[in-house]
């Protein structure tokens, strides 16, 4: 028997004997959806193609990283340029100042910035300044924002947690969670009953500005600011992790987008147009806290790899181009309103959610259309329709993110012909939704 996807099966099972599920991150092994992941074997622009020769329209864009598509001309010789030099040092190279440079010029709240090796490390690290310039212990998150998987991070709301976290994973000893409160994504007054229950222990607080990881929730009108408030009046170090937000819902990051200015920034994923890299930085002041000027111990054996920062520049230097950025997110726009007319024409009841070249189509029960603010809202969507949209649309060559709790990622690359290709496909796949609802 010859099916659509017998090579990818073929290598997950051989995978699976050596990499747990199969994979070296958990999403990519498609638990929420059900099936067996597709391997690819190359890249170019909108386009992927898999072992089995099928071509997709890629709306993952490796989790965010790759704003210019696939395998861009200039990314590519940035990086074999680099590569002709060698590949690592250990010493300080004059093209990591150069990225700095460029990322203090768009980001308004760093002045100064440590490059680090992925967003996990680099949210670690914030937090570590904000400890170490505070002396103070407690953290804020918010319930459905990931910041990594770092052990005190892996928090969300259970039941009684909105006042101490518990371990979302196996593995994470209580203690170490301990100091991780968990309040709700707009919603000031849960902040504020964690404020006041721990007067004066609170180091950090710490949230995707736009969070798009349990898909894309835009911050309400006043909550940013709210947050950015309470934290000045109570002496906490407010960080926004933009290592998805940044450089995808404004060439500035959220904080631009919202002029909201956080102490701390973590960035990932595009400053390294697809190679590992991860950077936090902010307020001069707080960053003199880091070694080797600071007691804040923090560092890296590959970190500030001459690979990913010329990746990096070639990436953001692309981007900050004439209209590049403006196009993207007009083309996103366009995407997202043609996805709208397809859905309602097939009486599928959807709600999209985007900023910039990032968005979530939420499948609704009850035939709901409010906005989604906060991860119960989220919960509340109709997950079998969603893996039905999914299949659907992989089937005909489109490939999506593979969960409702994932954001898409529109590219510079995604041209018109892509855009026709995602509609036609899209178009069948709400009807098969259609056709499961009874
Ligand atoms: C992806 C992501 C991270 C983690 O980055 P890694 O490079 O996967 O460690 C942290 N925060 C946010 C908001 C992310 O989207």
């Amino acid at each position: 028997m010859s099916g659509r996807y017998d090579r990818s099966q073929a290598s997950h099972e051989q995978a699976s004997r050596v990499l747990p599920g199969g994979v070296n991150s958990p999403v990519r092994a498609l638990k929420s959806v059900g099936g067996t992941p597709f391997f690819t074997v190359s890249g170019d622009g909108a386009i992927v193609t898999d072992v089995d020769g099928n071509q997709y329209v890629d709306y993952v864009g490796a989790y965010g990283p790759l704003v210019l598509g696939h395998n861009h001309p200039r990314v590519h010789e940035a990086i074999r340029s680099a590569l002709d030099r060698g590949t690592a040092f250990g010493t300080p190279t004059q093209l990591e100042t150069v990225l700095a440079e460029r990322i203090v010029d768009l980001v308004p709240s760093m002045e100064r910035l440590r490059l680090v090796n992925s967003g996990t490390e680099a949210t670690m690290s914030a937090i570590r300044v904000a400890r170490g310039a505070t002396g103070r212990s407690k953290l804020i998150k918010f319930n459905g924002c990931y910041h990594g998987h770092a052990d005190y991070l892996l928090v969300k709301a259970g039941s009684g947690a909105l006042t101490f976290g518990q371990p979302d994973s196996a593995g994470v000893p209580p203690g170490s969670a301990a100091d991780t409160l968990v309040a709700a994504f707009n919603d000031l007054d849960s902040v504020d009953r964690l404020l006041e229950a721990n007067a004066g222990q609170v180091a950090a607080l710490i949230v995707e500005p736009v969070p798009g990881n349990m898909g894309v929730i835009p911050p309400t009108s006043g909550f940013l600011e709210g947050l950015r408030q309470r934290c000045t009046d109570h002496g906490v170090v407010l960080i926004f992790d933009e290592v998805m937000s940044g450089f995808r819902v404004h060439i500035g990051g959220a904080q631009s987008l919202y002029n909201v200015i956080p102490d701390l920034t973590c960035l990932g994923k595009v400053i390294g147009g697809g190679l590992p890299v991860g950077a936090y930085g902010g307020r001069a002041e707080l960053m003199g806290h880091v070694a080797p000027e600071g007691g804040v111990y923090q560092a890296g054996t590959l970190s500030g790899n001459p690979l990913s920062v010329a990746a990096g520049i070639a990436t953001l230097e692309t981007l900050q181009s004439e209209g590049v950025f403006d196009t993207l997110c007009a083309g996103a726009e366009e995407l997202c309103a043609k996805l709208s007319q397809a859905a309602n024409d097939a009486g599928v009841a959807v709600t999209i959610q985007r900023v910039g070249s990032m968005f979530t189509l939420f499948f609704r029960l009850n035939d709901e259309r409010a906005a989604l603010t906060n991860l119960s809202d989220v919960q509340a969507c109709d997950f079998d329709g969603f893996s039905t949209y999914f299949h659907a649309m992989r089937d005909r060559g489109v490939s999506l993110p593979p969960s409702q709790y994932e954001a898409c990622f529109v590219s510079t690359a995604h041209d018109t012909d892509a855009i026709d290709r995602t509609m036609r496909a899209a178009t069948a796949a709400f009807r098969a939704v259609a056709a499961c609802v009874v």
